[in-house]
This record gives structure tokens, sequence and C-alpha cells, in this order.
């Protein structure tokens, strides 16, 4: 393998491996004006070691392309197929066409509020992939299941059935959020210990390089120490991620 190849190829992994990612999940928040203040306060300065994506309503979504420098925007959600008599859904294929880079899926709340199975997600996932987006696939356990010591069993799970014949061309554009659904919006945040063991956890199950956030209450008073941990590659964040000064703060830190 000829010198410059062999460092080029380095180089990759090592900011494959170091990258950290802050991603804002907007949910049903932020009005128009909500969003023009928000990026007009924000102002971030551009460094390789972190990104910073945000995932808005999509009927924000032009606003926050125009106002968003330097952000990846995405979504929070999208239908299984991409076009058809749906009414009200959302096709993957129109948000890759419309600019949006990635799209979460299997967050807890479309879990739970609206009854997104295994095989659902699963559908979803390969057509977000298949229409060219990075997908962040988001699994974690109740607390009542981490209370029955189920918490290994239910990742795995998420992940063997969600993540079903996903090709190895594809796991370079997905991504692993783990939400422990007892810290999601509650104010608790898993410690830096048991994040972490979980993080591991996935990696290991899955046997490959790939990112894994962390969310539930993550918070700039937090942040520092989850990201001390080797295997916390970003966070994904609810309410910390509304205001600018708290999504600065949570992207300085990952920079840093
Ligand atoms: C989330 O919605 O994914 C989330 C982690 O929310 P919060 O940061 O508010 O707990």
């Amino acid at each position: 393998m000829n010198i410059k190849f062999l460092s080029v190829f380095i180089i990759d992994l090592i900011d494959e491996v170091e990258m950290k990612y802050i991603v804002g999940n907007w949910k049903m928040h932020q009005n128009k004006k909500d969003i023009e203040n928000f990026f007009h306060d924000l102002h971030l300065s551009k460094n390789d070691k972190c990104q910073a994506w945000i995932a808005p309503q999509i009927l924000h979504f032009s606003l926050c392309f125009n106002l968003a420098h330097e952000i990846k925007i995405g979504a929070q959600n999208c239908h299984e197929k991409n076009n058809g008599a749906f009414t009200g859904e959302i096709s993957a294929l129109s948000l890759k066409d419309m600019g949006a880079y990635f799209v979460i899926i299997g967050h807890s709340e479309r879990r739970t509020l609206y009854h997104e199975g295994h095989l659902l997600l699963n559908q979803k996932i390969h057509n977000a992939l298949n229409a060219g987006l990075k997908v962040i696939f988001c699994i974690g356990e109740t607390l009542e299941e981490r209370q029955k010591k189920q918490t290994w069993h239910v990742l795995s799970e998420q992940l063997d059935l969600g993540l079903k014949n996903i090709n190895d061309d594809q796991w370079g554009n997905i991504m692993i959020a783990y939400e422990p659904v007892w810290a999601i919006g509650t104010g608790v945040t898993a410690t830096p210990t048991q994040a972490e063991e979980a993080h591991a956890f996935i990696k290991q199950h899955l046997k490959r390089k790939i990112a894994v956030l962390y969310g539930g209450s993550v918070k700039p008073d937090n942040i520092v120490e989850l990201l001390s941990c080797p295997n916390i590659d970003g966070g994904l964040v609810g309410g910390a991620s509304l205001k600018s000064s708290d999504f600065k703060l949570l992207y300085d830190a990952c920079a840093s």
C-alpha cells in the first residue's frame, strides 16, 4: 500500500473515531420567532472535532436551512414507504429531496405514543437509508426493565430486530442513540458509568465501529463528564437544545 494512501486512510479512521456529535431534537417545540432568535444568537466556531445537527418540525425545514449555517438539518421521523395514499405522512425520499441530511428513527416517544414496533422501525430504517439519509436509531430500556435487570436483553432485541438485514455498505450511515426511557425529559440523567456501560455493550453487540450518542436529560452541566467516557460519541438532546446559549455550551464541550 502506498504511503500517501495509507496516511489518508489513517486520518479518515482517526476522524471517524474522534468525531463527536451534538444533535438537537426539537420535537414539537419552537415557533418561527423562536427559531429566528435561536439562529440569530447562535455563533458556533467551526471545528473539525464536533458536528451540530438539528431536527426541527418539518414545517420549519426551509426556515432552518436559510438560517442555519454549518448545522445539518434532519427530521424526527419518516414513513416506511416513499409515496402513496398515506395522508399526513412524511416520505424519506421527499426529505432527501428537500435537503434533509438525517432522520431520527425509533425515538421512545414514537415507540410508546405511536406504538412503533421493531418490524416497522426496521422498514423505516431501510427506507431512509435507501433514500440516502443518515439514520439515528434510538434504543433504550424503561425504568421497570432496568430494575428487573433486563437492560441488555432489551437493547439486544432492539438492535437485532431494528437493524435486521442492514448490509455492509449501509452501516456507515447509521448512528445509535442510547436513550434510557427513564432519563428522557425527566431531569434524571444516567450516570456516566451507566451510560458508558450501555454504550460499550452496544458497540460490542454490533461488533463494529459505530457512533453511539447518549440521550436523556443532557445539559451543559453534565455533558463534559458524559463525553469523557470513551464510548460516548456525543449527545441527542431535547430540552437543552432549545436555547441557543445551552446548545452552544454543549457544542463547545463537544469540540474541546
Ligand atoms: C430526547 O428527546 O431525545 C431527549 C433526550 O430529551 P431530553 O434531553 O429533554 O431528555
